[in-house]
C-alpha cells in the first residue's frame, strides 16, 4: 500500500517498459528523480530512448489521485476508498448473484509483477469463482509460446542468455525489429553483423534490416508469407543434404513426416508465393548450413512478433523451430532458437496464472496433478476451482453479451487501443454493467469506466520480474508514491474480503512472492528455489556475469538455475523434440479490387505498447507526436500523395486517419503504421479479430485496406 513503500535514496532497480529489462538505478530525494543506466549482462551499461526517460512518468501531472465513480451525469468523480470497493465488490455480487460466476471476467497484463499476475490469477479463481481470465500477453507470445510447448515441451522466450548471441556467427531474425524495440540488444549481434551473419525477414526495411550491411541478408516477403519463406529456406537444407542427421536422429522425432511437407516448396515456387527471389532462398539456406552447430559454425534463429501475430502464429513459429531442429541448432552450445519477448514481464506473465488455460508454475489448468497442488496452496477444495476460461478475443467478444461477461476488471492493459477491431471492442466495453479499470493514470479505456482505482506504479513497490531469459530479476521501491494510491496487492486483499473469498491475501510482496513459488514447485516454470532475498543477492552481484542462480527453472532441491535448458534432452514424454507438419494458409484478409493494399503494423523506438504511458513523456511525444502511414513513393505517386497528407485507411471493420510519410523502405503494394496511439489513430480498429486457433492470437500484423484521400492537409 501507499504506507508500505519507503523513500530511498538510491536504488538499483530495472526499467518500466520491454522484456530486456535494463537495470538502471533510481535516485529520488528532491525534484524528479534520476535515472542512471547500471551495468547488467542484458543492457551492459546501455538504455533506450524510453529507459532514459522513464522518470518522467513518475511525477506525470496525469496521475490519478484518488478512486473515481462514474455518477448519473456519466461523470468520474472522485470518491474514497471504501465507498469504491464496497461499491464494486456489492455490484459483483448482483452480478454474479443474476448471472452466474462467470459474468465477472479480468483482463491482466505483462507489465505486472509476477506477484500482481499471481495474484491476479488467484483472486480471479478463487475471490471471483470465474473461469474468465486472461491478459494482453494473448496478444504477444501466444503464438511462440503455443509452438515452444508443443515442439520443444517447454516455452521459455530465450532458453539461454543473451550473452551467447556474442559470439554468433549467423542470427537469423525473423518478423523481430530490436533495433527499435529493445536497442541495447543489438549490441550483443556485434560479432554476427560485421562478419556478413545478420539474416532478416521483414517486408520493410527497419531499422534492424538495415543493419545487414553489404554481407547480410535481408528478405523481403510478401506480408503474411514468412512462413511460405521458411518452407522454401528448409526445403533447400533437406533436399540439398545440408542437415544435421545425426541430431535429428537422436534428439527429435517426426521428420519423415515433415519431410514430406516440405516437397512441394522448391525455391522458384517459394518465390512465386513470396516474391522472395529463389536465388536468395538457396544462399540463405547455405549459409544457415555452412554456420550450423555440424560445421563448427554458431548459428540462432529468433523470431518476433511479425511472424507470431497471425492466424497461423503457432504455425509459423513451428516452421522456424523446424528449421532449428533440421540444423541441430536447439541446446547445442552457442546456438540455437528463441523468441523475442515484448512486454517487461511478458515471460513472468505467462507463467503464474493469469493466463485463461494456466496455473501457477506454467501448468495446464486442465491437469489432475496440478488443480490439486495450486488448490492446496491456495487452501481450496479441488471443484472450487474453476476450468479453463476463454482466450483474449474470445473474452472480449463476449462482454457485455447474453451469454457473456456482463462486468470486467482490468489489471494493467488498455484494450481500447491495442485489442483488434478496437471500435467493436469499446462498443462492448459501452454495453458492460460494470467495468473497473486499475491504472494509475487514465487511458482510452478508462473512458467506459465505472469505476477507477488508483494504483501504484512501476518504481512505487517492490517485486519481480523474468525477463525475456528467463531471468528472474528484482523491481524495488524506489519513490514515494502519492498518497492516495494503493497497490494491487492491497485491492486484491480488500475485494477478496469484502466477497468472503477464502486463504491468505498478503499485501506484501515478499510473502505473496513466497507463496507464488511454493505454488509453482514441481510446475514447469519452477521458482520455488527463490525468494526476494536470494534475488537481491544475486542483483548485487551479477556485474556483467550471468547470473546463473537467477533463471528458471530452479527447483527447492537444488536452489541453482538453468541459464540453458534442452542442452541434453527435451521435457517432452520421449524426451525428443518434435517435427510438427505445416503448410501456409496466407492472411485472412485478402486482397481485392477494394482492399488491394496489404497493411502491415509495428512499434516506433519512442514508444511502448498502446503509448498509455509513453505518450505523457514529453521528449518521447515531441520525437514522434502522432501515428502515421509509411508508404513507397510509388504508391504515393499512384493516389496522387504528398509527405504529411492526411488520408483514412478503410475496410469493413473500420477506418483509421494519419498522415502519409514517403519511405523507399517498404514494398510498393504495402502501408505501414505503428500501433501506439488512440482514438480514430488507433490502427487496431481495422485490424481481423480472426484468431490463430491453438494459441487464440488475432492477426495483429497484416491486414488489407483500401486508402481514402479524401482528407486533405
Ligand atoms: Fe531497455 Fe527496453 Fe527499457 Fe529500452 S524499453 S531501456 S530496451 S528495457
Amino acid at each position: 500500500s501507499g504506507e508500505t513503500a519507503a523513500p530511498i535514496q538510491s536504488t538499483d532497480t530495472h526499467c518500466p517498459y520491454c522484456a530486456l529489462q535494463c537495470a538502471m538505478t533510481i535516485t529520488s530525494g528532491v525534484g524528479t528523480p534520476r535515472i542512471a543506466p547500471r551495468e547488467f549482462p542484458t543492457n551492459r551499461g546501455g538504455l533506450c530512448r524510453k529507459g532514459w526517460t522513464a522518470a518522467e512518468l513518475l511525477s506525470t501531472p496525469d496521475r490519478v489521485s484518488s478512486p473515481l465513480i462514474r455518477d448519473e451525469s456519466g461523470t468520474l468523480v472522485p470518491t474514497s476508498w471504501q465507498v469504491a470497493l464496497d461499491f464494486v465488490a456489492e455490484r459483483i455480487r448482483t452480478i454474479q448473484g443474476k448471472h452466474g460466476k462467470d459474468s465477472v471476467a479480468v483482463f491482466g497484463g505483462g507489465g505486472l509483477t509476477n506477484e500482481k499476475a499471481y495474484q491476479l490469477g488467484k483472486f480471479a479463481r478463487i475471490a471471483l469463482g470465474t473461469a474468465n481470465i486472461d491478459y494482453n500477453g494473448r496478444f504477444c507470445m501466444s503464438s511462440a509460446a503455443a509452438a515452444a510447448n508443443r515442439s520443444l515441451g517447454l516455452d521459455r522466450g530465450l532458453p539461454f542468455p543473451v550473452t551467447d548471441f556474442d559470439e554468433a556467427d549467423v542470427i537469423m531474425l525473423i518478423g523481430s525489429n530490436p533495433a527499435e524495440t529493445m536497442p541495447p540488444l543489438v549490441g550483443h549481434f556485434a560479432h554476427a553483423k560485421n562478419t556478413g551473419g545478420l539474416i532478416v525477414l521483414d517486408p520493410r526495411v527497419t531499422a534492424t534490416a538495415a543493419l545487414v550491411g553489404e554481407f547480410g541478408e535481408h528478405i523481403q516477403p510478401v506480408p503474411g508469407t514468412d512462413l511460405a519463406v521458411l518452407l522454401g529456406i528448409s526445403h533447400v537444407i533437406a533436399f540439398e543434404g545440408l542437415l544435421d542427421r545425426d541430431y535429428i536422429a537422436e534428439r527429435t522425432q517426426g521428420f519423415d513426416h515433415y519431410l514430406s511437407a516440405l516437397s512441394a516448396w522448391w525455391p522458384e515456387r517459394t518465390e512465386a508465393v513470396t516474391g522472395v527471389p529463389a536465388e536468395q532462398i538457396r544462399s540463405v539456406a547455405r549459409t544457415l548450413a555452412a554456420n550450423s552447430p555440424k560445421q563448427g559454425g554458431r548459428t540462432f534463429i529468433i523470431t518476433g512478433r511479425g511472424i507470431e501475430q497471425s492466424r497461423q502464429g503457432t504455425d509459423g513459429v513451428t516452421a522456424a523451430i523446424n528449421l532449428a531442429l533440421m540444423l541441430g541448432l536447439v541446446g547445442a552450445a552457442g546456438s540455437g532458437y528463441g523468441t523475442l519477448t515484448g512486454q517487461g514481464n511478458g515471460q513472468g506473465g505467462r507463467e503464474h496464472g493469469q493466463k485463461a488455460d494456466q496455473l501457477p508454475g506454467y501448468r495446464m489448468i486442465t491437469d489432475p496433478d496440478a488443480r490439486e497442488h495450486v488448490a492446496k496452496v491456495w487452501g481450496v477444495e479441488l471443484q472450487d476451482l474453476p476450468d479453463k476460461g476463454k482466450p483474449a478475443v474470445e473474452l472480449l467478444k463476449g462482454l457485455g453479451q447474453p451469454d457473456g461477461p456482463q462486468a470486467l476488471l482490468v489489471h494493467g492493459s488498455n484494450i481500447v487501443v491495442s485489442a483488434p477491431r478496437s471500435i467493436d471492442i469499446a462498443e462492448r466495453l459501452r454495453s458492460l454493467k460494470l467495468l473497473v479499470i486499475c491504472d494509475f493514470i487514465l487511458n482510452e479505456t478508462s473512458q467506459y469506466a465505472d469505476v477507477v482505482l488508483p494504483v501504484l506504479q512501476w518504481a512505487e513497490e517492490d517485486g519481480t520480474m523474468t525477463n525475456l531469459e528467463g531471468r528472474v530479476i528484482r523491481r524495488k521501491a524506489a519513490t514515494q508514491p502519492p498518497e492516495h494510491a494503493r497497490s494491487e496487492l492491497w485491492v486484491m486483499r480488500e475485494l477478496a474480503q469484502r466477497l468472503g473469498a477464502p486463504g491468505v491475501w498478503s499485501t506484501d510482496p515478499a510473502e505473496v512472492f513466497d507463496e507464488l513459488a511454493a505454488a509453482s514447485r514441481g510446475g514447469k516454470a519452477d521458482y520455488s528455489g527463490l525468494t526476494h532475498q536470494t534475488l537481491d543477492c544475486h542483483e548485487a552481484h551479477t556485474g556483467g556475469q550471468p547470473g546463473s542462480g537467477l533463471y528458471w527453472p530452479i527447483p527447492a532441491t537444488s536452489q541453482a538455475g538453468t541459464p540453458r535448458v534442452f542442452t541434453h534432452t527435451f521435457p517432452t514424454p520421449s524426451g525428443r523434440a518434435t517435427f510438427h507438419p505445416v503448410q501456409h494458409r496466407g492472411n485472412a484478409d485478402p486482397i481485392t479490387r477494394d482492399h488491394s493494399i496489404y497493411l502491415v503494423t509495428g512499434r516506433v523506438l519512442e514508444q511502448y505498447q498502446s503509448g498509455a504511458q509513453t505518450r505523457r513523456v514529453k521528449a518521447l511525444t515531441d520525437a514522434v507526436p502522432e501515428a502515421y502511414v509509411e508508404m513507397h513513393p510509388l504508391l504515393a505517386q499512384r493516389y496522387d500523395l504528398q509527405e504529411g497528407q492526411n488520408i483514412t485507411l478503410k475496410n469493413d471493420r473500420g477506418t483509421v486517419a494519419a498522415a502519409v510519410r514517403i519511405t523507399r523502405n517498404i514494398r510498393p503494394d504495402t502501408v505501414f503504421m505503428p500501433f501506439h496511439w488512440g482514438h480514430e489513430n488507433s490502427v487496431n480498429r481495422v485490424i481481423n479479430w480472426v484468431t490463430d486457433p491453438i494459441s487464440g492470437m488475432p492477426e495483429f500484423k497484416t491486414a488489407t485496406v483500401l486508402i481514402e484521400t479524401s482528407r486533405t492537409t
